[in-house]
């Protein structure tokens, strides 16, 4: 464990799923030198596969004894789909803008599919997903050169690029599969929480452009912080797939409303709703019916217009309302000014690092 945590709440009744937060990672982080195919932040449809294709079925995580399960590391073209590029310099030419090769899979690849019968029962929403900087992580676990760790001033989690090897166990070991190989390198790389915004107050790059303002960050031990409140306080936020065993520091509020269901007729019939409880129970565990529960009766009592903290909250009502950064707590940590001071495992290896951005 470290000595402080920090953590993100999504509240998924907010997600339009427009992937703004996946770009706005990705520009920052991984658009080059053989992470042009890593998502760190990606957005999937539920029910669907997901990116990589059927990472749920991959493995990886722990049993209900602590043992490290078995896990399968994703196939580069089948699974996470070659980034593909396009002819830009023919169209000036008059021909047509065509991919370098023939797409058979990518991220988002099955948006807005999700599942039912058009018109009567389908559904579909959101789940964005990051690494989780879990507080027991498989992909730690599964190394065996010690190379990826977790940070104690703050428990990110990074992979030391000189001590890794490439060998890959950590993919195999990460059940959410958001750790990722480079081909160029030949090493681990992963979302790295945006520590270097992190240090200086900023929160991640993709909570600051979320453009339906669903993501809250901050320290988990800081109770005024919006994920302390979410997760201990209101008990509304979950972590996705409990069952794996890594213990998520990304927390989850479920999806509370979808439409009833329609009869053949095309009118709705009352009392049903399209999201299966028992998929919400696989996603977050059972915790799901007490914190839809909450989340329904808090809802009620603003419709009626009462005051609800806990609605006011979800809102947010200005953006600054959903972060709670510090990075005073980072000076104190380095003992020195913070435009210095980084992880320098990390750094000494990292190739979109900017030498001026740590002077
Ligand atoms: S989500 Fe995966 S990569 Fe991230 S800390 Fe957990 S086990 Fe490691
Ligand atoms: S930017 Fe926000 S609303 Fe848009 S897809 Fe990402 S998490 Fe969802």
């Amino acid at each position: 464990m470290a000595k402080r945590q920090m953590a993100m709440v999504m509240d998924l009744n907010k997600c339009i799923g427009c992937q703004t937060c996946t770009v706005a990672c990705k520009t920052q982080w991984t658009n080059r030198n053989g992470r042009d195919y890593m998502y760190w932040n990606n957005v999937e449809t539920y029910p669907g596969v997901g990116y990589p294709r059927n990472w749920q079925e991959l493995g990886g995580g722990f049993d209900a004894m602590g043992n490290i399960k078995p896990g399968k590391i994703p196939d580069m073209r089948r699974d996470y789909g070659i980034a593909w590029e396009y002819n830009y310099a023919e169209t000036h030419q008059a021909k047509q803008l065509v991919p370098h090769e023939e797409p058979i899979w990518g991220p988002n690849w099955d948006e807005d599919v999700g599942s039912g019968e058009f018109p009567r029962t389908n559904y579909f929403y959101y789940i964005p997903r990051l690494c989780n900087h879990c507080d027991n992580p498989g992909c730690v676990a599964a190394c065996p050169r010690d190379a990826v760790f977790k940070r104690d001033s703050d428990g990110v989690v990074l992979v030391d690029q000189d001590r890794c090897q490439g060998y890959r166990y950590c993919i195999a070991g990460c059940p959410y599969k958001k750790i990722y190989f480079n081909p160029k390198t030949g090493k681990s790389e992963k979302c790295i929480f945006c520590f270097p915004r992190q240090e200086r107050g900023v929160p991640t790059s993709c909570a600051q452009q979320c453009v339906g303002r669903i993501r809250f960050v901050g320290f988990m031990d800081d109770e005024q912080s919006q994920v302390h409140q979410l997760v201990h306080k209101y008990k509304v936020a979950l972590p996705l797939r409990p069952d794996y065993g890594t213990q998520p520091n990304v927390y989850y509020v479920p999806p509370l409303f979808s439409p009833a269901k329609h009869d053949a007729n095309g009118k709705p019939i009352e009392g049903t709703t399209r999201i299966p409880r028992e998929e919400l129970h696989k996603l977050f565990g059972p915790e799901v019916d007490g914190a839809l529960e909450r989340l329904k009766s808090e809802m009620d009592k603003r419709k009626a217009g009462e005051p609800s903290a806990l609605i006011d909250m979800l809102v947010a009502f200005k953006q600054s309302d959903m972060f709670r950064m510090d990075s005073n707590y980072y000076k104190e940590v380095y003992g020195r000014r913070i435009a210095a001071p980084l992880d320098e495992r990390y750094v000494r290896g990292k190739f979109t690092t900017s030498p001026t951005l740590y002077r």
